[in-house]
């Protein structure tokens, strides 16, 4: 009875829930180590739990709609104009926004092969057709995206870093890439680690938005902000863009806690820091320990790594599960033999890296 785009979809397959795993193994709650959806280690940062707190007094009524308070904030710190941002329920919801937006039945959207899987799944949900370009070393081949754009094609998704294999490309890739766009088609540039590679290489797509009318930036509150339960994610775009999107968008996707969480958080430079921190150590104390067992890897600009076992991952990840510790399989996007695993605290790398060892044994 679906509509065509649906029918052949499979549902997006979340990490294993720790209560789940804990049930199923009788194990206590607390002794699992989760690192299977790159949610930050550290936990939220303290100022949003407080500020959320005190937001439960006024639940009652509904949320800002139009997330005044949050919008002036981010604007700020974005250097940009509140017009130019839409607010989301996760960033997923402006991805999702944007397919509905400015996809049909009668248009296409180009992505790479092995990117985040809500792209195919937002443009498959509006009858649209989706065109995954092959991979260059599991990260996206630019120039294969832009040849691959058809006459019908609206919208291209670029990841930076991508989900899940950690790949990134440079400024002056993006910008190869973006001169060669028509500009009729809208680029969504998917930044939902960016602030991870603050310091390094990676570009800044809110830089470039004055010079490309067409591009459109995603972030999150999801991952180095540590709110990946209050769901707050948003787009910034040309004002026209977000005037569009704003027209679908649920008045209230955001909740008024989120908003609270989201406005305090942006203000704790000092957990943004050490989530910078933490993950940069995690990331090398894994790597040592993947190469100490022989294993590679995808060399990441995320707050997570994707290990190639060279063998059926499906064993090694229910092994690890039997130890306690919940990674990512990654088969449904094509690698049946890696596994995604996001960096946690010394102590969790430490066990999941000892898990891993065992089961390999
Ligand atoms: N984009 C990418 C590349 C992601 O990995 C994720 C989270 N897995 C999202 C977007 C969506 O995150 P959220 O909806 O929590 O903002």
């Amino acid at each position: 009875l679906a509509v065509p785009g649906v029918r052949g979809m499979s549902p997006y397959q979340p990490g294993k829930p720790i209560e789940e795993l804990a049930r199923e193994q009788g194990l206590k709650v607390e002794d699992i180590v989760k690192l299977a959806s790159n949610e930050n280690p550290l936990g939220p940062p303290p100022s949003a739990v407080k500020a959320m707190a005190e937001s439960l007094a006024e639940l009652a009524r509904y949320p800002d709609g139009s997330s005044f308070l949050l919008k002036q904030t981010l604007a700020e710190k974005l250097k940009v104009s509140p017009e130019q941002l839409t607010m989301g329920n996760g960033s997923n919801d402006v991805l999702v926004l944007l397919a509905e937006s400015f996809l049909d039945a009668g248009s296409s959207a180009v992505y790479s092969q092995y990117a985040f899987v809500v792209y195919p799944l937002a443009v498959k949900a509006v009858g649209a057709e989706g065109i995954a370009v092959p991979a260059l070393n599991y990260g996206h081949d630019l120039d294969a995206m832009v040849e691959a754009i058809k006459e019908n094609t609206r919208i291209v998704f670029l990841a930076n870093p991508n989900n899940p294999t950690g790949t990134s490309f440079s400024e002056q890739a993006l910008l190869g890439f973006l001169d060669r766009v028509p500009e009729d088609v809208i680029v969504v540039l998917d930044e939902a680690y960016y602030e991870y590679g603050v310091g390094g290489d990676l570009p800044d797509g809110i830089e470039l938005l004055d010079r490309y009318p067409n591009l459109v930036v995603t972030r999150t509150f999801s991952k180095a902000y540590g709110l990946a339960g209050a769901r707050v994610g948003y787009s910034i775009s040309n004002p026209e863009v977000a005037d569009v999107l704003n027209r679908l968008r649920q008045p209230f996707n955001l909740n008024l806690p989120a908003q609270f969480g989201a406005v305090a958080a942006l203000q704790d430079d000092a957990y943004m820091q050490k989530s910078i921190e933490v993950n940069q150590q995690g990331m090398a104390f894994l790597e040592q320990g993947f190469s100490d067992l022989g294993l590679s890897w995808i060399p990441s600009s995320g707050n997570f790594i994707t290990v190639d076992l060279r063998c059926n991952a499906m064993p090694v990840y229910e092994g690890l599960l039997s130890k306690g510790v919940i990674v990512r399989p990654v088969a449904n996007y094509g690698m049946p033999e890696h596994l995604r695993i996001s960096i946690g605290l010394p102590e969790e790398n430490r066990r999941c890296l000892e898990a891993l060892g065992q089961v390999l044994a």
